[in-house]
């Protein structure tokens, strides 16, 4: 049976699931938080923003008459997927999850496992250079380790000067191999890696990457959703 199906995006399986469901015939949005200058091409409907909470979300469910709401936003994005559980319910229709498997380490990997971001810098040896790849939210909190270089890689350039005493900019998205990765960690004479525990195929490069260097990988472990 033909469903109208919400899905909350922002990541490539949530742009792959949407392909796939209108392929199988169903109406299909896709939502997104609006962070990247460039939305995606997607299968389907697009919407862009936030809803305004939880009850933004479950009025949206109820207006549009979604049959379905699919979960398939970024695993560290923990409000948006807070606010689907609570929406879904209150507009009474199920919520599905697309949770994607988190990275687990292989024979010479090099992690060093924190819970935060807090802990993350607190790891990063004096006079580091280090490769940070987080959301660009997050990445003021470093800005007090004068004596770190980033390398800072960010999607779109930044609104404003990035708040660091020495520092690179690395604009596009993830590497596409691991040579890719590879030749940039080179560049940059990157000594450790920070990153989040993600999963997800992609941005494993740099992870795969860093073990081909022997190079140590601070890795922030992700929340419970
Ligand atoms: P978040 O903290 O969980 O969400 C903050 C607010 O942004 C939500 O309350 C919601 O606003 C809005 N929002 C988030 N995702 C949305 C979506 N798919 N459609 C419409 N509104 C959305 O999320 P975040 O960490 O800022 O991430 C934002 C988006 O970027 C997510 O969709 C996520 O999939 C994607 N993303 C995040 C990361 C990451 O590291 N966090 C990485 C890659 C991609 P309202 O309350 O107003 O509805």
């Amino acid at each position: 049976m033909r469903q109208k199906i919400l899905i909350l995006g922002g990541t490539q399986e949530a742009l792959a699931t949407a392909a796939r469901l209108v392929e199988d015939g169903h109406n299909v949005i896709t939502s997104l938080a609006g962070r990247t200058q460039q939305p995606p091409t997607v299968g389907g409907q697009i919407r862009i923003g936030g809803f305004g909470g939880i009850k933004g979300l479950a009025d949206y469910l109820s207006k549009n008459q979604i049959d379905i709401l699919i979960d398939a936003t970024h695993p560290f994005a923990e409000q948006i997927s807070l606010n689907a559980i609570e929406a879904a319910k209150q507009a009474n229709i199920p919520l599905q999850n697309l949770d994607r498997p988190e990275w687990r380490k292989s024979p010479g990997d090099r992690w060093i496992a924190v819970s935060s971001i807090d802990e993350a810098i607190e790891e990063i040896p004096e006079n580091a250079r280090v490769f940070l790849a987080l959301g660009s939210q997050h990445i003021h909190s470093f800005a007090h380790r004068s004596d770190v270089y980033f390398a800072v890689r960010m999607v779109d350039p930044p609104s404003e000067p990035l708040p660091f005493k020495q520092h690179s900019l690395v604009l596009g998205k993830p590497g596409a191999d691991p040579q890719s990765e590879i030749n940039i960690l080179k560049e940059h004479q990157i000594s450790h890696l920070i990153c989040r525990n993600s999963g997800g195929a992609v941005s494993f490069n740099k992870v795969v990457a860093a073990r081909l260097l022997s190079l140590p990988v601070i890795m922030i472990q992700r929340p419970t959703k």
